[in-house]
């Protein structure tokens, strides 16, 4: 087992990462004993994994309930939240109770939410089940759920108590689900690691593959980089951003398409290979790097182009983007292999890189 802390004083947790993690009741008693407990799941993740985790937290908690939620990011709102506060309240579950949320990003981001507001905050246990939750979203402490107008508008920071992040759920995940968690993976080396991202190039098959080791290995990196970036800045004021790396890009093809036709990591392996060849077009990043980059991104099976659409329809939807500022989005961009920096970029290298990556 390998273990990752994030570094924020007392809010500080640790990252528990390995095989066979969801049966580790001595892993969990220290934070569970005595209380009310609640497995916050949904029904795709629930009927896989819940009862050996209920069998973990049985034997030191005051009692357990498992609240399934419906699966998917449509079903990430208000009406979904309120299914857990009524299963918390029903069980009169107290200021002492704690929740684990056992699933994907949708399941850890509304059940951190719902810990973050229930009777003023409570404590909660992340067992994220996706590569991309194990890699990002479980890292960091952003909750929240969707508003109409915009996803992940309404939310709270809630750090968790204890992340468990068992690579053997990955088995069940689909390839998909499983290349655009890959996508995270490889921003984190670009931004801020090349020695990693070499490691996770080499490492590509056996991760395609499933293989619990290259799996841990790489989860762990991916959390140490993620949480020091989240560890020197909390709240996104700055540093944080480097984080959005494909991104800018990324957002307005999934606004563009619709949010849901691709995976989120998918508009990100598209984004990174326009960022990249961005940096290029800048004079930060030498071709050869751009190209390892974009091959990386196509072998971890993401996409490499964008949905042809005219410039104008990108820098339209990219201007929308909440990171903009009046309008001018910034760009993070390469300064080389696993190094980040933010910029804003001249309209005509913009319209460039489009022509070029979304042909
Ligand atoms: P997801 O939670 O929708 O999970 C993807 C699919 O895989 C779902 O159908 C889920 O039921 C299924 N699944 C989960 N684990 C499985 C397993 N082990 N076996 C089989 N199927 C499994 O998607 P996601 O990519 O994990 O998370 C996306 C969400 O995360 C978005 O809502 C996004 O906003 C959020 N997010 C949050 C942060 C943050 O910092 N809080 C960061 C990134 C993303
Ligand atoms: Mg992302």
């Amino acid at each position: 087992m390998r273990e990752v802390v994030v570094p924020l004083a007392q809010r500080s947790y640790t990252i528990a990462i390995g095989e066979g993690l969801l049966d580790r009741r001595d892993l969990l008693a220290p934070i569970v004993a005595g209380r009310q407990v609640a497995i916050v799941s949904n029904v795709t993740v629930a009927p896989l994994y819940a009862a050996r985790l209920r069998a973990a937290l049985e034997p030191d908690a005051d009692c357990v309930i498992e609240v399934a939620l419906p699966d998917g990011e449509a079903h990430k709102h208000w009406g979904t939240l309120n299914a857990i506060f009524d299963a918390l309240l029903e069980h009169r579950f107290d200021r002492s109770a704690i929740l684990v949320a056992l699933g994907g990003g949708v399941v850890g981001d509304m059940t951190g939410f719902a810990a973050a507001v229930y009777q003023r905050g409570i404590d909660f246990i992340q067992v994220p089940t996706t590569l991309l939750a194990q890699v990002d979203s479980s890292v960091g402490g952003k909750t929240g759920i969707n508003h109409p107008l915009g996803k992940n508008m309404i939310g709270a920071f809630h750090q968790p108590r204890l992340v468990l992040a068992d690579v053997g759920c990955l088995a069940t995940l689909p390839e998909r689900e499983l290349s655009a968690g890959l996508a995270e993976v490889i921003k984190h080396g670009a931004i801020a690691d090349a020695a990693y991202l070499d490691a996770v190039e080499r490492a590509l098959p056996a991760l395609l593959a499933r293989d619990p080791g290259a799996l841990a290995d790489t989860v762990a990196r991916s959390c140490e980089i993620k949480a020091g970036v989240v560890g020197s800045d909390e709240r996104e004021s700055g540093l944080r951003a480097i984080l959005n790396f494909g991104h800018t890009f990324g957002h307005a093809i999934e606004a563009g398409l619709g949010y849901g036709e691709w995976l989120h990591g998918e508009a990100v392996g598209a984004g990174m290979v326009m960022a990249a060849d961005l940096s290029r077009r800048l004079g930060l990043l030498d071709a050869a790097a751009a190209g390892r980059l974009r091959d990386a991104i196509a072998a971890a099976g993401l996409p490499v182009r964008g949905p042809a659409w005219p410039a104008d329809r990108y820098v339209e939807l990219m201007s929308v983007d909440k990171k903009a500022e009046r309008g001018t989005p910034r760009f993070v961009l390469l300064e080389g292999l696993g190094r980040a920096c933010v910029r804003r970029a001249p309209d005509d290298a913009v319209r460039e890189t489009l022509a070029a990556c979304a042909p």
